[in-house]
């Protein structure tokens, strides 16, 4: 273990290891964790210390402010074999900036799996092709912080082109914690509608519109929901978890996948994953969320991690 952490680092180490130790895991799939330029991860930081309109008004104090590279070995310590680095842009222009940036943390950062991002704007198609072509294994959009339809036409080439790759989108398009004009099952169903074969991850396991994100995924295969903050005690607060909803979550244990929004939570790492077992759902279940499930979708193999590619997902074997 790294001599860099703090004692209660190495603590919360050594209790996130256990949690998947316990279940037989290899390790974890974080799906979303966010990694970005740091000018622009400072400006995210400062909105939540401001209790910027995202948190709903809500104290949003941040647990992991370390540097970088710490944050990104904290993530290897806790035994995360593949992790994402969601970015995002809130205006047009800024894409292509931020996916300029991501090739080059996939490139060094071991465990990343190369994320990218998009816009609607003229040339998104073009600029979504150039980082599939450039290996970017799963992208990330925001519709609240973006502010834009996810049906915009000028977003239409640029879906396409991510459901014929099968690359994954993980898209926070629910309306929690706060709303946006074009959050809300309703717009992301009509992308859909175009794009049946479109690999979604929900973030946020559509808070706080669960239920609605969960017809949404009962009625396409291809639609799977991250559980970033969802059933934490900080969530509960804002927006509980119907608890009629329990089975669905179960029948649909196959397409839930681990997110955390790490290093950006209020909450220990930890938390997350006790959140996920106090359901009650089962060490199967947990298993599927917290590994399996990913791994398939990622292709990711038995011993390597995100940023080298399965031979499911395309060029040949690695290491
Ligand atoms: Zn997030």
């Amino acid at each position: 273990m790294s001599d860099h952490l703090t004692a209660s680092a190495r603590a919360e180490t050594a209790d996130v290891r256990r949690f998947w130790e316990g279940l037989g895991l290899p390790g974890l799939v974080d799906v979303h964790t966010h990694f970005m330029p740091e000018r622009v991860l400072r400006k995210v930081w400062a909105y939540f210390d401001a209790l910027g309109p995202l948190t709903g008004g809500v104290e949003w104090p941040i647990t992991y402010r370390q540097e970088e590279s710490e944050r990104a070995e904290l993530l290897r310590e806790f035994g995360v074999r593949a992790f994402t680095a969601m970015l995002y842009p809130h205006k047009p222009g800024m894409a292509r900036w931020l996916n300029g940036w991501a090739v080059d943390f996939a490139r060094r950062t071991p465990g990343c799996l190369h994320t990218s991002t998009l816009f609607p704007e003229p040339g998104a198609e073009s600029l979504v092709r150039d980082a599939v072509e450039a290996g970017a294994r799963v992208f990330k959009a925001h519709v609240q912080v973006g502010a834009y339809d996810p049906a915009d036409a000028l977003l239409d080439g640029a879906w396409g082109v991510l459901a014929e790759a099968g690359v994954p989108v993980v898209i926070h398009c629910g309306s929690g914690p706060a709303p946006g004009t074009y959050t809300g099952p309703e717009p992301i169903a009509r992308v859909l509608a175009r794009h049946p074969r479109l690999r979604l991850i929900v973030a946020h396991l559509g808070m706080s519109e669960y239920e609605d994100f969960l017809d949404l995924a009962e009625r396409c295969t291809e639609v799977r929901l991250d559980t970033t903050m969802a059933f934490t005690d900080f969530a509960e607060r804002m927006a509980p978890f119907p608890r009629r909803a329990l089975p669905r979550l179960a029948d649909l244990g196959d397409r839930i996948l681990l997110g955390t929004d790490f290093p950006n939570i209020p909450y220990p790492y930890l938390h997350q994953l006790h959140a996920l077992e106090r359901l009650g759902l089962g060490p199967a279940w947990l298993r599927a969320v917290c590994h399996d499930n990913a791994a398939g979708l990622f292709g990711l193999r038995e011993n390597e991690s995100g940023s080298e590619r399965g031979n499911e997902s395309g060029s040949g074997a690695v290491g």
